[in-house]
């Protein structure tokens, strides 16, 4: 099959590999879609490290299942998500305590286990989701991380009413129409001088839009942080009320600077948010069908995949990248 794969740090290249086989509670899937994430960027960089490179990235697979060896709930026929997180041990304390997304011996798609840059993938099928109708197939791969991450972040900024978003890529593009759904008032963050990225948050319906290195029109409740640039903590402290949360939704930060202690006091709380359940997934997919969420999405062949990693890195387009497996090229 045709593959996409990431060896050492910088090296991404185009491959014909051996075709997967799953062994038994693996699906075998032919993919249609799969969403890039910004920690496909972070494995190319070497800024989160690849286990036994090469590897196939890839975790918003949007597949139907070929085969499906062994007792599995889902048939062939049906069409699935495949996320980031693709398998735990069920057996660690984290595990037991319904924490799944902090297994200490978790395996992640795309980085422990090929993903979903290829025409095939093998998946643990206690991981796969059936996904909802209603979405194409390109539409619904956003949802897999940057919508799920995203919605597991706004759960633990709490369900205060003025909600910043720094970083208006992927996630926020999803998450904001969760929070305006849900009545809250959106106040968006860009790299400053970006208008067309304020433009864009104010269609998706932020109140305020403005750069970064701006205060907002009001103080915030909370704050979550999606680019990866350790410098928005402070910012977004100073930003947020006192008891206000502040979220940092990267697997990957540059350096937080140091800063003055007042910015902390006030009972304010900065955490991180670190992959996801499959309770999120069982939760958030319904949702965003409910809603219904609309992405926007770019559109790139898989042999262009490193093309679009380059693009998201300078941010060259609104919204999600996507590749599109199916449409070819
Ligand atoms: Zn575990
Ligand atoms: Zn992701």
């Amino acid at each position: 099959m045709r593959a996409v794969r990431i060896g050492a740090p910088g090296s991404i290249a185009a491959a014909e590999v051996p075709d997967p086989s799953p062994a038994p509670g693996q699906l075998l899937l032919r993919v249609h879609a799969c969403g890039v994430c910004r920690t496909d960027l972070h494995l190319l960089d070497g800024e989160v490290s690849i286990p036994s490179p090469p590897v196939i990235p890839g975790h918003q697979i949007v597949a139907t299942v070929l085969a499906a060896p062994g007792e599995s709930a889902i048939a062939p026929g049906t069409r699935v998500g495949v996320p980031w997180l693709g398998w735990t041990c069920g057996e660690c304390r984290y595990c037991r305590a319904g924490a799944e997304n902090l297994c200490d011996r978790a395996r992640f798609t795309g980085r422990d286990v090929d993903g979903g840059y290829a025409e095939l993938a093998v998946a643990d099928a206690r991981f796969c989701f059936p996904l909802p109708d209603g979405f194409e197939d390109l539409a619904i791969a956003p949802l897999l991380c940057a919508g799920l991450i995203g919605f597991r972040a706004l759960r633990l900024a709490g369900d205060g009413e003025r909600v910043g978003l720094y970083g208006f890529g992927a996630s926020a593009h999803v998450i904001a129409q969760v929070a305006a759904a849900e009545g809250r008032e959106l106040y968006a963050f860009t790299r400053p001088g970006d208008g067309a990225g304020q433009d864009f948050a104010r269609g998706l319906g932020a109140v305020w839009a403005g750069g970064s290195d701006e205060r907002p029109s009001q103080e915030l409740d909370c704050a979550i942080i999606f680019a990866a640039a350790g410098e928005l903590v402070p910012a977004a402290l100073a930003a947020v009320r006192k008891g206000g949360v502040v979220v940092c939704a990267g697997i990957h930060m540059s350096p937080i600077p140091s800063f003055s202690y007042d910015l902390l006091w006030g009972e304010r709380v900065v955490r991180s948010v670190a992959n996801l359940t499959r309770g999120d997934a069982r939760e958030f997919l319904p949702l965003a069908a409910r809603i219904p969420v609309r992405t926007t999405v770019t559109r790139y062949a898989l042999a262009d995949a490193p093309q679009a990693l380059e693009d998201l890195r300078h941010g060259r387009f609104e919204g999600a990248a996507v590749i599109d497996v199916a449409g070819g090229g």
